[in-house]
């Protein structure tokens, strides 16, 4: 029987970042036990890779504020890149609703100390992507150092420095029982076992399995998300930043030599359904070329298109902190689609829970799990 200060089960950027936070903030004995042979097949390696500030929930643009300078500085800080592009997010607005929305978000944003988020006329709009159909875009939001980074090499990045460092990742592990044991769990994996006063469920949209280990019902759902690449295409400016089309949810960024097109299908149900759906295609090509005119000239592989799962909580915020029900067993769940962008923050805020048992970056209580028993949810609508 192995033994380890805190055991993290879930290699994905969440765990990743966690180990990286506690070995950084002095805690070596850190073990991350992850199912697969490689890091990042779960929903770490489909992720679209953005990251914004621009939310609608103080704690989410709290998480962001902490989260995108770290990548801005990832490379320094750990000596491996993360390829941080800090090419913005632009949200157009068709109506007057869509509009106010972005007013009183970016009214908050401000407060909350977000420099670089301006709102911007429909005109400007019209001026800076020609190519938009912009006859009816009457304004929107846009924030410079949002953008993308390439969530793979943010992964590899926070565990190697974390292994470089004293951490250990068990590869091809899976975890199949919790058992506490006095003051301590037991942890049994199909490879070996370990004996840890902490452990943190980071499985990602598996993170209810991992719960229910420990006689926990989490509130936390798999649902399909589908992305897909463009072949290459010149006619469109690939400086562009993230373009996210408000009146259909449509958004788009630039991509090695194409574009990597996403929508939020109303229609999808959830499930561990991980196959792309070639009828997704026509779906989201028509709201592209609806929004861009010239997308009606881009070229598709349905086989380059892919699928990867969101971990859905009820009021999309994550679950984050130690369980009230079964001390030491803490939540890094439920990130709703950005886990990717707010794992810096969240790594932070759990190595201080697990240290020391309170965080500055955030009120701990907003995320916690209590907040369903409690009817306290706060639900974040700025979700794409
Ligand atoms: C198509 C798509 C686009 C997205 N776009 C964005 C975006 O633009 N920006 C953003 O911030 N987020 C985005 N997301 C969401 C983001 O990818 C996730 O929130 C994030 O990757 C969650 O990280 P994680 O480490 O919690 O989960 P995962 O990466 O899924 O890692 C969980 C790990 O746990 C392991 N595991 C599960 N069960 C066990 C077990 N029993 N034993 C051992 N290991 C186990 C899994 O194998 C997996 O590797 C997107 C997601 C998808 C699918």
């Amino acid at each position: 029987m192995h033994t380890a200060d805190v055991v993290l089960i879930g290699g994905g950027i969440v765990g990743s970042s966690i180990a990286y936070h506690l070995v950084a903030a002095g805690c070596k004995s850190v073990l991350v036990i992850e199912r697969e042979t490689a890091q990042g097949r779960g929903s770490t390696g489909k992720s679209m890779g953005g990251v914004r500030a621009q939310f609608s929930t103080p704690v989410n643009i709290q998480m962001s504020l902490y989260s995108i300078p770290f990548y801005a500085s990832f490379e320094e800080r750990l000596g491996y890149p993360c390829d941080y592009r800090p090419r913005g997010y632009l949200f157009c607005a068709t109506n007057e609703k869509h509009m106010a929305y972005l007013r009183a978000n970016y009214e908050e944003q401000v407060a909350m100390g977000l420099k670089n988020v301006q709102l911007v006329a429909g005109d400007e709009i019209r001026g800076m992507f020609p190519l938009l159909r912009g006859n009816d875009i009457i304004g929107g939001s846009f924030c410079a150092t949002d953008g993308f980074v390439d969530p793979n090499s943010a992964m590899i990045g926070f565990m190697t420095w974390a292994s470089d460092h004293g951490a250990t990742l068990w590869k091809n592990a899976t975890v199949t029982a919790i058992a506490r044991r006095g003051e301590t769990f037991e942890v049994t994996t199909t490879g070996e076992s370990v004996s840890t006063p902490v452990v943190v469920n980071c499985a990602g949209a598996w993170a209810a399995e991992i719960a229910r280990m420990v006689g926990i019902s989490l509130p936390v759902e798999p649902l399909r998300r589908m992305l897909v690449p463009t072949e290459p295409f010149d006619q469109f400016p690939h400086t562009a930043p993230m373009i996210v089309d408000m009146s259909t949810g449509f958004h788009f960024r630039p991509e090695s030599r194409g574009f990597l097109f996403a929508w939020n299908d109303p229609e999808e149900t959830p499930g561990y359904k991980t196959d792309f759906d070639p009828g997704f295609i026509e779906k989201i090509l028509t709201r592209a070329a609806d929004r861009v005119p010239v997308f009606e000239n881009v070229e598709v592989n349905p086989q380059r298109a892919w699928a990867g799962l969101y971990e859905m909580t009820p009021d999309h915020h994550p679950i984050l902190g130690e369980s009230p029900e079964v001390p030491g067993f803490f939540f890094a769940n439920g990130f709703s689609g950005h886990g990717v962008m707010h794992s810096p923050a969240t790594g932070k805020i759990l190595s201080d829970l697990i240290l020391t048992g309170k965080t500055e970056l955030i009120e701990a209580s907003l995320l916690n799990f209590s907040r369903f028993a409690e009817g306290r949810m706060i639900h974040e609508t700025a979700v794409l």
